[in-house]
């Protein structure tokens, strides 16, 4: 029996939905525990996603819901622990107490392996514990391994070590070209990113196995596994796979990523919410609080009724001036002139200009 545990946490998000249904069929034998942090105030087409989840996999996924006890929802509970002092982006309470520990306590002392579900295109490392018993890897990614693991391999004090690999690994007539490239030395003009996209370009695979090679001396995670299914996988999918991946198995897309068409001055434009979360999120952006409060006005009152004691969720203003009628002209019209600006530029990212803002927040929350 493996000793290791293997765990994925879904956020309610699109990216850790589409990497459940992605390793499920693709790595039927790995025995993944998935779990969800609920802060018992989602939207409900997060509620909704993870039940069309249970429905696929054929069971239930595990609600990890801090304060399991208290008869107020999670969020609540911290919220009057901490006197009413709503979170902020400088004051993230709410991901530390709803989302991490609950995380962390569950998986305890165990050695884990946690999958996150960062896209091949997205330039961002997400969640990565201090935890040594919990090692992130990320299948979407050409690059699976956290930055630290890759960090250690190729630091410039374990060359030998890490070129010793090279024989326990079959790198068959690659295996000079590997050994010449490890044994350069990181520099400022050849960093760590250089070095380690060389590597991946001469190959993924032998890349992966030379990296877990050298796991077997640390105290990772991995080191106790014999092999690692993942190591073969040359895969790197993107936002269109994401999307593709929730279609395609019928789980679906989130309601809330579907655009929404308005109009604001004779013009006309759509906006969506670009991510999950609580329905109050603070990171959301003011388009997003329109169309919140446009298109689910009693989730937007919920988050008015929170705002009190000169506590808002927006450091400039309050969700009351925020709703004025010249303030949400304002909002679109300069939502409306960013997604201009940035048709523009052609921005790969297109697809969808609300997922401008995907990178920043929270990755336990969001991905
Ligand atoms: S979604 Fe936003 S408000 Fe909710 S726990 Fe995450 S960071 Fe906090």
């Amino acid at each position: 029996m493996s000793k290791v545990r293997h765990l994925l946490g879904i956020s309610g998000g699109k990216d850790s939905a589409a990497l459940a249904i992605y390793l499920f069929n693709k790595y039927p034998k790995l025995d993944i525990e998935y779990y969800t942090c609920d802060t018992g105030e989602e939207l409900d087409e997060t509620y909704q996603l993870i039940q069309n989840l249970e429905n696929y996999f054929g069971k239930k996924i595990l609600n990890l819901r801090a304060a399991e006890n208290s008869s107020i929802s999670p969020f609540d509970h911290f919220l009057t622990m901490y006197g009413g002092f709503l979170p902020s982006s400088n004051s993230r309470w709410c991901t530390k107490k709803l989302k991490l520990e609950p995380f962390e306590n569950f998986v305890s002392s165990d050695q884990v392996i946690s999958y996150v579900g960062i896209r091949g295109d997205e330039d961002r490392d997400g969640y990565i514990s201090r935890k040594t018993n919990i090692q992130s890897i990320f299948p979407f990614r050409r690059n699976i391994w956290s930055e630290d693991v890759v960090r250690k391999f190729l630091n410039n004090s374990i060359i030998d070590q890490s070129i010793s690999c090279c024989e326990l690994v079959d790198l068959s007539n690659k295996r000079n070209r590997f050994v010449e490239l490890l044994s350069k030395p990181l520099s400022p003009s050849f960093t760590m990113q250089n070095k380690l996209n060389l590597l991946f370009d001469l190959g993924i695979k032998e890349t992966n196995r030379l990296i877990f090679e050298f796991l077997k001396s640390t105290e990772y995670p991995l080191a106790k596994e014999t092999d690692f299914p993942l190591l073969d996988n040359e895969e790197i999918l993107v936002r269109d796979d994401i999307f593709r991946i929730l279609e395609e198995s019928g789980v679906g897309v989130p309601e809330y990523y579907k655009k929404i068409e308005f109009e604001v001055n004779g013009k006309k434009g759509d906006y969506s919410r670009s991510r999950s979360g609580c329905y109050f999120c603070f990171f959301q952006q003011k388009i997003e609080w329109v169309w919140l409060y446009e298109q689910h006005p009693d989730r937007f009152s919920q988050a008015q009724e929170y705002e009190k004691d000169g506590y808002t969720w927006n450091q400039e203003e309050s969700l009351a001036q925020l709703i004025q009628p010249e303030r949400i002209i304002k909002i679109k019209e300069d939502y409306l002139k960013r997604t201009l600006r940035k048709a523009k530029q052609k921005s790969p990212y297109l697809l969808d200009i609300l997922g401008e803002a995907e990178g920043e927040g929270c990755a336990a929350c969001f991905i």
